[in-house]
């Protein structure tokens, strides 16, 4: 099987040039038409000339995803449901927000991790997305919609620790001034705790967010929502979060689905303070959306702005995030990975 040229970093594309006998700057020649122009296919490529591109073709494929359903949401939500060319199907959001367009990247195709109120979690895992894969939803939904997207989130199906170094590698090329040219700072990683990967990432010297996903300030309850508490429990994990946030000097956003009768307590939000005091933090309290086989319900308005309040009166930063796409299941948890065979 052919590599999928979107695989490679630019540095890795110039050593592969070298590889097959040319020169350098052909790479760099490559990245503009794959992420500036954001061509089709390696025909486009018209600065190059006909051999070499069919030197690059005998070489590379420019994977490009098929469009199988597009859904639009009432609030302008856009959910994609994309052929990976090889059997599987995975979704990407694309979301407006006031200061640009923000997407919700998968990075893996199903998940591991079991969280009890997610629809990702309903179907097994497959496979890791490959970087190219990644940066492939971006790439996509720019052309499809013909527009630039400002913000990228790993929210969306897949665990993006768990698929840590293809993660990283779309970070960079999403990064790189040649690349996607997106700022580190417009990027967020969420993961649900995987501990060790936390102390790694710290060490990457990149900007982006880390974004925590919380969800109780109880190990029972945390144990039971969220299978990986049981191998690194709350207090490892926050220990992981400050001392990312020292080393990083970037504060971490704690996302907190509020779930009726289960976290949702001012009892709880006072818990939630005192776990997070003295830390540069954020946190993102979401509606939780029902997943129709769990059972679990959405906390009432009214507690949600409680609890924000109660957070904000003992000194944590928390906002309320808005529920958007949740009409087309395009809202957090509500991704499924497909099978198309
Ligand atoms: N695996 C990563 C990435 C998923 S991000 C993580 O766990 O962080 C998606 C966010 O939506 C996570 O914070 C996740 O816990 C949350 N989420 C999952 N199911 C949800 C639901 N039904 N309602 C609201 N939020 C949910």
């Amino acid at each position: 099987m052919l590599q999928n040229i979107k695989d490679y970093e630019l540095d890795e594309l110039k050593s592969k040039m070298t590889e097959i006998g040319e020169k350098t700057f052909r790479a760099e020649q490559i990245f503009k038409w794959i992420y500036s122009e954001n061509v089709d296919t390696i025909d486009e490529m018209t600065n190059i000339s006909i051999e070499l591109r069919n030197k690059l073709k005998d070489n590379f494929e420019l994977k490009r995803f098929k469009i199988i359903e597009k859904q639009k949401s009432k609030d302008g939500t856009i959910k994609y449901l994309f052929d990976l060319l090889d059997g599987n199907a995975i979704e990407t959001v694309l979301m407006e927000y006031k200061y640009g367009k923000t997407i919700c990247v998968s990075s893996q195709v199903g998940c591991k991790m079991g969280c009890k109120f997610c629809a990702s979690t309903g179907i097994s895992y497959i496979r890791n997305l490959s970087s190219g894969e990644i940066l492939e939803q971006i790439l996509k939904v720019e052309k499809d919609e013909n527009t630039k997207i400002s913000n990228i989130v790993f929210m969306g199906i897949g665990e993006p620790l768990d698929n840590y170094d293809n993660v990283i590698k779309a970070v960079k090329i999403i990064n790189d001034p040649k690349g996607l040219n997106i700022g580190a700072r417009h990027i967020s990683i969420s993961t649900c705790g995987l501990v060790p990967k936390i102390y790694k990432l710290a060490e990457e010297n990149l900007q982006c967010t880390l974004s925590v996903s919380l969800h109780s300030t109880n190990n029972e309850k945390r144990s039971e929502l969220m299978p990986v508490n049981r191998t690194y429990n709350i207090q490892e994990l926050i220990k992981a979060c400050k001392y990312y946030i020292n080393k990083t000097k970037r504060r971490i956003s704690f996302e907190y689905a509020l779930v009726k009768g289960e976290n949702d307590s001012i009892e709880n939000s006072k818990e939630l303070a005192k776990l997070l005091k003295g830390m540069i933090c954020h946190v993102n309290l979401i509606p939780v959306n029902e997943i129709k086989k769990d059972g679990y319900k959405k906390s009432t308005n009214e507690n949600i702005m409680k609890f924000r309040d109660d957070l904000n009166s003992r000194g944590i930063v928390a906002t309320i995030r808005r529920e958007l796409g949740s009409d087309i299941d395009a809202a957090c948890g509500q991704l499924r990975r497909k099978n198309l065979k």
